[in-house]
C-alpha cells in the first residue's frame, strides 16, 4: 500500500526528519484560508499516489492566499496519470539550494535492502539514472545491521551528499524498519540556502502483509490501477488471490506454483488461460464457490479447469467443496477437474457420485489441460 505524500510527510516528521509546514485541503476556499495560516506564499501540491506531479502541472507556487485558491481550483480535479486529484497539500515554500535523491528499497533479486542516493535529485532523476548511472550510488544495507551513523556517512559520501544529510538518511531507515515499509523515497531531499536538510516530497510503500499492524492508515481510498478490472475487484472483495488474464480457460488450483504451471500447460495445449486463481491450502466449499462464481462471470471463459494436488488439503475435502459449490453456483460452462495426491481416489468417487452433466474428471494434469483447452476452443 502506497501512502500519500502528506501521510509520508507526517511519518517523516514523527521520526525527526525536517519537513516544511503544511496543510491538506479538498476545497479551493479552504486553500485560501490554509495559505493565510501558512504565511501567504505556498506551494500547492496535488495529492495522488503517483510520481511526476511536478511535470504534470500538479505542483505550483502561489504568491498569496488568493493565488493559492486559484491554483488549488486548477489542480483539484486534475487527472495525473489516471489519478484524479481530490486533495491538495499546501506547503511553506523552501528556498532550495540543492536537490538530492535518497531512498531505501527492498532488492528482492539481491536478497537485501539497497540505499539509492544521488546528489542530482529532483524531477529529472530518472533521466540521470538512465544516462549517467555513475551519478546514482547504490549501496546494499544489511537489515541486521541497519543504517548506523557510519553507514549513513558511507551512503552520503558515496552519493556526494553533504555530511549533514547523514542524519536524515539514518532516520529514513528507521521509518522503513518501524513502519514495515518496502520503499521509502525522498525526492527531493533538499539543502536550503541556510544549510538545513529537509524532505520536500515523500513516497512510502507499506508492505501489504503488515497492513494489519499498520492499521492507522486504514483502507486505501483509491484503488490501485491493478484493481481497475471489475472481476479482480470482486475477487479481492471475497479475499481471493485472483488475477484476470485474457484467455478463455478459467483456472482454479491450489498453490501459486501449481497454478502457474497449470497456466503454462493450458497454453501449451493451444488455449489461453483466462485467469490465475490460487485457492491456497483451505479449499473450503465457500472458497470454491466464490472462485467459480468469479470465473463464471467472466464472459470470455468457455471452460473451467480445476487442478488440485492434495497435500495437507485432502482431495475428498476439495471434491466436497466442489459439490457444495454446485448447489449455490449455477454452472453454465464445462468444468474439468483433476484431483491427485492425498485422498484422490475418495475425491474422484465423490464427484462421480454427484454426476453433474457439465463436470468431467481427468486424472492427469496434462490430460485435464488438453481437455479444457479442447472444450474452450471448439
Ligand atoms: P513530484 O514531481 O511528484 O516528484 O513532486 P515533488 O514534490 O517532488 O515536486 C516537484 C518539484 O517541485 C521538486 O523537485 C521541487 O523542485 C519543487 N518543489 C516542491 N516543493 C517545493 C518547495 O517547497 N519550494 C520550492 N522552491 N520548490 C518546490
Ligand atoms: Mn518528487
Amino acid at each position: 500500500m502506497d501512502l500519500y505524500e502528506h501521510q509520508a510527510r507526517e511519518l517523516f516528521k514523527g521520526y525527526g526528519i525536517a519537513v516544511p509546514d503544511a496543510a491538506v485541503v479538498d476545497h479551493p476556499r479552504e486553500a485560501r484560508h490554509a495559505a493565510e495560516l501558512l504565511g501567504g506564499r505556498v506551494v500547492v501540491k496535488a495529492q495522488v499516489k503517483t510520481g511526476g506531479r511536478g511535470k504534470a502541472g500538479g505542483v505550483k507556487l502561489a504568491a498569496d492566499p488568493a493565488a493559492a485558491e486559484i491554483t488549488a481550483r486548477q489542480i483539484l480535479g486534475m487527472d495525473i496519470k489516471g489519478h484524479t486529484v481530490r486533495r491538495v497539500m499546501l506547503a511553506q515554500p523552501v528556498d532550495i539550494q540543492d536537490e538530492f535523491y535518497a531512498s531505501y528499497v527492498l532488492d528482492r533479486a539481491a536478497g537485501t535492502f539497497l540505499a539509492i542516493a544521488s546528489a542530482e535529485g529532483g524531477m529529472d532523476i530518472e533521466e540521470v539514472a538512465a544516462t549517467r548511472p555513475e551519478a546514482v550510488a547504490r549501496i546494499p544495507v544489511d537489515p541486521a545491521e541497519g543504517v548506523t551513523e557510519a553507514k549513513a556517512a558511507e551512503i552520503a559520501a558515496a552519493a556526494g551528499l553533504p555530511a549533514e544529510a547523514a542524519g536524515a538518511l539514518r532516520r529514513l531507515w528507521e521509518v522503513l524498519v518501524r513502519e514495515d515499509a518496502l520503499l521509502v523515497e525522498v525526492n527531493p531531499l533538499v539543502r536550503t540556502a541556510q544549510g538545513a536538510i529537509l524532505a520536500l516530497d515523500g513516497k512510502v510503500t507499506i508492505d501489504d502483509n503488515a497492513v494489519f499492524r499498520q492499521a492507522r492508515w486504514g483502507e486505501t481510498p483509491d484503488a490501485p490501477a491493478a484493481e481497475a478490472d471489475p472481476l479482480e475487484a470482486a475477487a479481492r472483495a471475497r479475499g481471493l488471490n485472483y488475477v484476470k488474464l485474457d484467455g478463455e480457460v478459467g483456472i482454479i488450483g491450489n498453490g501459486a506454483g501449481l497454478v502457474m504451471s497449470t497456466l503454462d500447460v493450458v497454453a501449451g495445449r493451444g488455449a489461453r488461460p483466462a485467469n490465475f486463481l490460487d485457492i491456497g491450502g483451505g479449499a473450503s466449499a465457500q472458497v470454491m464457490a466464490d472462485g467459480l462464481d468469479v470465473i463464471l462471470s467472466d464472459p470470455e471463459v468457455r471452460a473451467v479447469l480445476v487442478n488440485v494436488f492434495g497435500g495437507i488439503t485432502a482431495c475428498d475435502a476439495v471434491a466436497e467443496g466442489i459439490v457444495q459449490a454446485l448447489e449455490s453456483v449455477h454452472l453454465t460452462k464445462p468444468l474439468v477437474v483433476r484431483l491427485d495426491g492425498n485422498s484422490a481416489a475418495r475425491g474422484r468417487a465423490i464427484l462421480d457420485a454427484r454426476a453433474h452433466p457439465l463436470v468431467e474428471q481427468v486424472t492427469t494434469m496434462d490430460g485435464a489441460a488438453a481437455r479444457a483447452a479442447q472444450l474452450a476452443t471448439r
